[in-house]
């Protein structure tokens, strides 16, 4: 068997060669790999004139997993609609942690602005109504414990979500049935 040269078995060179090049692992960790020293590693690289890639700084949002999963709710539609709440249970963790992470992702506008702030549990379940079911606001509202449901999508419009018409028509005959309705909640 033919000895090694920088102390690196002889055909892994190759391999070695495209690590330094591509990767960015540090010497120690490549010297563990291919059974050599650090100070082996790094002599090999400056022998053959290697320039490794700068480790990019910041939070690597791509080999994050709560990351990832972040940007998947994101995709889901009306997703600015979806409370904290539901984001953090359904990644499991602290909310601390997520927020960095949300952040991070604002930033580099891999989430929209508004994604991860609305706070209202309720909210989310009104807006999930709404955007499924042809009912006037008041009974959405009623539906889930908020009185003042038309007024909190004037407040989101205004922010600038996009808070889609409802579905429900209010015509001459509505107004009478949410009269109605008016009168409804008032008796009980
Ligand atoms: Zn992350």
């Amino acid at each position: 068997m033919k000895m090694r040269r920088w102390g690196i078995l002889q055909g892994k060179e190759d391999d070695l060669l495209r690590d330094l090049k591509r990767t960015t692992l540090p010497f120690e960790k490549l010297g563990r790999k291919y059974g050599a020293s650090r100070q082996a590693i790094h002599a090999f690289s400056k022998k053959q004139g290697i320039k490794r890639p700068v480790k990019p700084r910041g939070h690597q949002t791509e080999g994050c997993r709560l990351c990832q999963k972040l940007i998947q709710i994101s995709k889901k539609p009306h997703s600015e609609f979806i409370s904290i709440h539901t984001i953090v249970k359904e990644i499991g963790g602290s909310r601390v942690k997520y927020l960095y992470h949300l952040r991070t992702l604002r930033d580099k506008g891999l989430v929209d602005e508004k994604f991860g702030r609305l706070l209202s549990k309720r909210a989310e379940k009104a807006y999930a109504i709404y955007f499924k079911k042809r009912l006037p606001m008041l009974t959405i509202g009623r539906k889930v414990g908020l009185k003042n449901f038309p007024s909190i999508i004037a407040k989101h419009r205004k922010l600038g979500y996009e808070v889609p018409p409802s579905l429900y028509v209010y015509d001459g005959r509505e107004k009478s049935r949410i009269q109605s309705e008016i009168q409804w909640r008032k008796q009980r």
